[in-house]
C-alpha cells in the first residue's frame, strides 16, 4: 500500500474528521524520520491510531429499518436499573399515568407460518400501513414465503370460507384475496389467509390450531409470493374494517430460546383522539449504552383504528427502548420496557 492509498483509506474512514488524517500523516513522516519503512510505519499507525478510533463509526452504523429480519438477542442482558415490570404485571396499570405498563396481552393465536418458514411478518408493510403513500391501508400483515410453504390453522375453529374471492364478501373488490380461507374462532374472532396456492380445508371443517389448511402463493392482487394475514373481530368477519393488528395477536416469534416481546402506541391528544405520527423505538442495552438497533413506526392509517392502540411493533427483543416522537414541533421521549413474550402498552398525550 502507498502512503497516498493509506491516505485516501484514512480519509474515506475519517469522512467527517480530516484533520485526523493530516495528524496521522505527520506521525507516519515522523516514523520514516526513525528510520522505519513507509510501510512498517502505516501498518503500525493503522494499528494504533485508526483502527481503534473506527469502532464509533461502526457502532452508529449498526443495522437499522432495512435489516430488523434479523433480531439481535443478547440473553446475558440483565437490565442495570430497577425493572419495574415485576410490579407492573401485578398491580393494575394505567397507561395514561405510567410511562409504560406491561400485561400478558392477548396473544391467542398461533403463528400461521412454522419454520423453517418466515414466521416474521414484512416490515416494511405493517398494519395499517400505506407503505409511504404507495399502497392501501394494510388491513393484515405479510409473511414473505416461497410457492408452496405450509399454510397452518392459527388456532381451533370452523372454516366459515376456502374458495377463490369472486364475489367480493370479505374485501370491498372481488378477486382480491385470490384463493381464501377464513376460520372462525371462539368469541366473535377470525382470521383470514389470502394470495393461496392450495386451498386444503373446506367450509364447514372443524381445524385445530396448528392443522395444515392451505399453501402460499401469489392468487388475487398480490406482488410475489406472500401469505396476507388478517385478524378479525367482531360481526360475522365478512367487514373488512373490522380488522385488528395480528402483531398484537400472534404468539411472538422466539429468538434464541427466548420469546419476543411487543409494544402498542396510542398517541392521543387531550381529548383522546388518536394522532399520526412518524416515530422511533431505539433498543439498548442499558440507558448509557449506544443504541443497539432502530425500530421506525408510523400510527395507522385512519381506518383502521379499532383497539386501543394506532400503533405497534411485534417481535421485539426484551430490553429498554428510549421511544422518541415529535408532534408540532415538540419532542416527546421517554425509556420503555418490553419484557418476554409480554405487551407494552405506551401512551403518549401530545398537544
Ligand atoms: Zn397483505
Amino acid at each position: 500500500m502507498s502512503l497516498r492509498a493509506a491516505l485516501q483509506c484514512c480519509a474515506a474512514i475519517f469522512s467527517e474528521s480530516g484533520d485526523r488524517c493530516v495528524i496521522w500523516a505527520e506521525r507516519v513522516a515522523f516514523k520514516q524520520v526513525l528510520g522505519l519503512a513507509a510501510t512498517q510505519a502505516i501498518i503500525f499507525f493503522l494499528l494504533t491510531s485508526c483502527a481503534p478510533a473506527v469502532r464509533p463509526v461502526a457502532a452508529e452504523s449498526l443495522p437499522t429499518l432495512t435489516a430488523t429480519q434479523s433480531i439481535i438477542v443478547v440473553p446475558e442482558f440483565t437490565p442495570t436499573f430497577i425493572s419495574p415490570s415485576t410490579t407492573a404485571t401485578q398491580i393494575a396499570c394505567d397507561p395514561f399515568v405510567e410511562d409504560f405498563c406491561i400485561s400478558a396481552g392477548h396473544f391467542i393465536f398461533q403463528n400461521p407460518i412454522f419454520r423453517p418458514g418466515n414466521t416474521s411478518v414484512d416490515i416494511t408493510y405493517r398494519y395499517g400501513s400505506t407503505q409511504d403513500g404507495k399502497r392501501d391501508p394494510h388491513h393484515g400483515v405479510e409473511f414473505l414465503n416461497k410457492f408452496g410453504t405450509p399454510v397452518h390453522a392459527a388456532g381451533d375453529g370452523v372454516v366459515q370460507f376456502a374458495g377463490p374471492d369472486k364475489e367480493a364478501l370479505y374485501s370491498p373488490w372481488a378477486d382480491f384475496y385470490g384463493n381464501v380461507i377464513v376460520i372462525r374462532h371462539a368469541d366473535e374472532m377470525y382470521t383470514l389467509y389470502a394470495h393461496l396456492s392450495k386451498i386444503e380445508v373446506e367450509a364447514g371443517d372443524e381445524v385445530r390450531a396448528g392443522d395444515l389448511i392451505g399453501e402460499v402463493g401469489q392468487s388475487g392482487v398480490a406482488t410475489g409470493s406472500h401469505l396476507h394475514f388478517e385478524v378479525r373481530r367482531g360481526g360475522d368477519g365478512t367487514d373488512y374494517f373490522s380488522t385488528q393488528n395480528p402483531e398484537l395477536w400472534v404468539i411472538p416469534n422466539k429468538e434464541k430460546g427466548t420469546s419476543l416481546g411487543a409494544m402498542a402506541f396510542s398517541i392521543v391528544d387531550g381529548n383522546s383522539d388518536f394522532q399520526f405520527a412518524e416515530f422511533t423505538a431505539r433498543y439498548h442495552l442499558n440507558k448509557n449504552g449506544p443504541k443497539v438497533k432502530s425500530y421506525y413506526v408510523v400510527t395507522y392509517s385512519k381506518d383502521m383504528i379499532n383497539g386501543d392502540e394506532n400503533a405497534a411493533l411485534g417481535d421485539l427483543p426484551p430490553g429498554l427502548y428510549r421511544v422518541a416522537l415529535k408532534f408540532n414541533a415538540r419532542i416527546y421521549e421517554r425509556w420503555v420496557e418490553v419484557d418476554s413474550g409480554k405487551l407494552t402498552q405506551v401512551v403518549f398525550v401530545v398537544e
